[in-house]
């Protein structure tokens, strides 16, 4: 069966057509400026790549063409609407109403509405991908995949900030955590490699792209994690402080004269690796600046791997232990350096590097020497392919 995976975002929305039997790709692409002009890079699987320029007034038009892209004589890769068997959206936050991914209804749309505070830049966007492709396909099944979910079964002493009380009652105020489609995704992988039954392993699952987390991972639960209430908190991150101390909030804003809300725009966009080196968010850009002499770009590539390495730490003392570590994203499955960085900080839990394997980007292989009390692998994330078999389980 064919899976069809959205993810919608505000301008933008990418999609992937999955054949749920072979699993692979067979076509996938990205709507780009939705409300501003549009752009379609459509990319069949086995055929040249498609693009466009037709404009794009809101989300109902790019799910339009991208239904027509994929059923098109030329470059599409179906014959009709008929051949997705079901859609798959990726949905950022599913609050504590959605501990796992469910079959959209009236009732559910609703209930991701009500989610819409906690995560205000993301699910309306989310929701109006819901909207558009129930209405071009109104017949076909459709599931919601939450980036939270995965994270809900994390204990009360692991979520809950040190505020008052009925700031949470009343206000939904705890941590949450993201990126749980692929700590799952990669944590089940994890174990398998392993070789370790669910129900007796600690891991630690570091996805480190753009946007980067660490979660612990026990018996197959995520136990804690370290982005929060929102994904700002944790790790340093391309354009995101992470953690710090929000006594910095106030005291910037009277120096700036800028309002909160102006802060945490700084916090998000203007901050991270970017902010300290100057240089760039992208970690190729940091690489490159720091082996020419940038000691700022430099400070950033340290200051990443000492906050990544004190997260592990924490974590090991989370979980009483660790059976094994993963790295993955873009970061994590690419980055030699970085990896090595991190690396250097976990030799008290019997872990070494093994160069060579190292060496490598971008494929599954253990980069930890045999002789290592835990294992560490690069275990490439594949989102999509996790939201089209839940999907698949779903329908
Ligand atoms: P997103 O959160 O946007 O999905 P990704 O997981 O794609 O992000 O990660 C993007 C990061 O991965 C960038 O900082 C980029 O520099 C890094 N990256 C990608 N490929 C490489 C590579 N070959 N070497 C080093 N870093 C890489």
């Amino acid at each position: 069966m064919n899976i069809f995976v959205v993810n919608c975002g505000s301008s933008s929305l990418k999609y992937q057509l999955i054949d749920s039997d072979s699993e692979q790709v067979v076509a996938k692409g990205l709507c780009e400026r939705i409300g501003i002009d549009g752009r379609l890079t459509h990319s069949p699987a086995g055929k040249d790549k498609y693009e466009s320029d037709k404009p794009m007034p809101d989300h109902k038009s790019a799910v339009s063409f991208v239904l027509e892209a994929l059923t098109d004589s030329e470059h599409g890769v179906i014959n009709d609407l008929s051949e997705i068997g079901a859609v798959g959206h990726r949905i950022v936050h599913g609050g504590e109403k959605f501990a796992s991914s469910v079959v959209i209804t009236d009732e559910v749309i609703k209930a991701i509405e009500e989610c819409n505070d906690l995560a205000p830049l993301h699910n309306p966007a989310n929701l109006i991908g819901i909207s558009a492709c129930r209405e071009l396909m109104p017949n076909t099944p459709m599931v919601a995949v939450f980036d939270t979910a995965f994270h809900q079964t994390m204990p009360a002493k692991a979520y809950m900030y040190g505020v008052p009380f009925e700031y949470y009652d009343e206000y939904k105020v705890r941590k949450y955590g993201f990126h749980g489609t692929s700590h799952s995704f990669v944590s089940k992988r994890l174990l398998q490699l392993l070789g370790k039954e669910q129900g007796e392993s600690k891991v630690i699952i570091c996805h480190l792209g753009n946007g980067s987390s660490i979660t612990a991972v026990k018996n197959g639960e995520s136990v804690d994690t370290s982005m929060g209430f929102t994904p700002l908190d944790g790790l340093i991150m391309g354009t995101r402080s992470g953690s710090i101390d929000p006594a910095v909030v106030q005291f910037l804003a009277g120096k700036l004269n800028k309002s909160i809300d102006d802060i945490l725009t700084i916090l998000n966009k203007k901050s991270g690796v970017e902010g300290i080196s100057g240089v760039s968010s992208d970690f190729r850009d940091l690489e490159a600046a720091a082996n020419d002499g940038n000691e700022r770009a430099e400070l950033a590539l340290e200051m990443f791997a000492y906050r990544a390495a004190l997260y592990i730490g924490s974590y090991v003392a989370a979980l009483n232990g660790v059976d094994g570590i993963a790295f993955t994203a873009g970061i994590g499955e690419n980055n030699i350096t970085m990896r090595r960085k991190i690396m250097g900080y976990l030799n008290y839990l019997g872990i070494n590097l093994d160069e060579e394997a190292n060496s490598k980007r971008g494929e599954e292989l253990m980069i930890s020497t045999a002789d290592s009390k835990v294992k560490v692998y690069v275990i490439p994330t594949n989102e999509e392919l996790a939201i089209a078999r839940e999907t698949l389980a779903l329908i």
